[in-house]
């Protein structure tokens, strides 16, 4: 049998005991890298562009020859404001990456030694700057849709007659909510929150582009993608997808790791944040075949390219 990707030796290519042997100097070059890649990680001023900067070396800052402006490595990204060294910085996430059913921020506390709030807010700074590669995106060619159920601490079955006794106790709770996953079997995996699963058909038509195959259940609301698109349908009831290429299997394995990460990292999802780790989840799928140290600088690529967290900048400060 093959040997599963994450045994394997490529799928680790980083981890905690290289960050900190390595030290602050280098991660602190990483980030510097992975900023200003074009320059080979000599400082860009933020401000105007200008290429020839002071270097204020005791504390790690810049100011440009040109208008004196001041600036670090991590102004103006997601990371303005952080309270971990470089090197924490870096093996908090590459903690966060190795977690494939997800890290809860108690988790991530512990390992690195760190406040709850502070493990809380830069898992969700992370997650963000996962985000930031879906922003936008469409899918195209054969794509699979599903919904699913999340809130509250029942967990939900396969079963349809289970699912609508579940939808009326969650009705009453208002914390249900539904993910809708939209995967193309060659692409991405997009994510979105609604209340009912009939919300997805605007969605799918919006973020499918034309010409697109769709696969989806026996779900009724589903029949009208089928003014728009050519359609395969499954009929769970009476067989688990054996037809060839008639499945949703890439979808069902979406909502497999979100059920594990909700359910065995977070225990708890408040529909405020279902979105957040339906993100995480849909990310990790995406690149599922790339090695930890590949994905840390992914997350640090996205993070250095994005402003500041409108969301968690100074979350706790409020
Ligand atoms: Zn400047």
């Amino acid at each position: 049998m093959a040997q599963h990707f994450l045994l394997s030796a490529a799928a680790r290519t980083l981890n905690v005991r290289q960050i900190y042997k390595a030290g602050e100097d280098a991660a602190y070059e990483t980030f510097c890298k992975l900023r200003w890649a074009e320059t080979d990680g000599e400082p860009v001023c933020p401000d105007c562009g200008c290429l020839d900067a002071y270097r204020i070396t005791t504390r790690r800052k810049f100011k440009c020859k040109a208008f004196h402006h001041q600036f670090s490595v991590t102004s103006g990204t997601i990371f303005a404001s952080r309270k971990l060294s470089f090197a924490d910085l870096l093996a908090a996430i590459c903690l966060f990456v190795n977690g494939s059913k997800g890290r809860s921020a108690v988790q991530l506390s512990r390992e690195l030694g760190v406040q709850y709030k502070t493990a809380w807010v830069m898992a969700h700074k992370i997650r963000e700057s996962m985000q930031d590669e879906y922003e936008g995106r469409k899918v195209s060619g054969e794509v699979e849709i599903d919904g699913a159920y999340f809130g509250g601490h029942i967990r939900p079955a396969n079963l349809r007659e289970d699912r609508i006794d579940r939808r009326r106790a969650r009705h009453q709770t208002g914390t249900r909510r539904v993910v809708v996953a939209i995967r193309a079997r060659k692409g991405r995996t997009l994510t979105f929150v609604t209340p009912t699963e009939a919300d997805g058909v605007d969605l799918v038509a919006r973020n499918v582009l034309p010409g697109s195959v769709i696969f989806a259940d026996e779900a009724r609301h589903w029949d009208h993608l089928s003014r728009g698109f050519a359609m395969g349908r499954i009929n769970h009831e009476e067989s688990y997808s054996n037809l060839a290429g008639m499945h949703t299997n890439g979808a069902e394995s979406f909502f497999s790791r979100l059920r594990r990460m909700v359910a065995g990292q977070h225990h708890f999802v408040s529909p405020k944040y279902l979105h957040q780790y339906a993100t995480h989840a849909a990310w990790l799928e995406d690149h599922r075949r790339e090695s930890n140290g590949d994905l840390t600088m992914r997350v640090i690529r996205n993070a250095m390219a994005a402003p500041v967290s409108r969301v968690f900048k100074g979350y706790w400060q409020r």
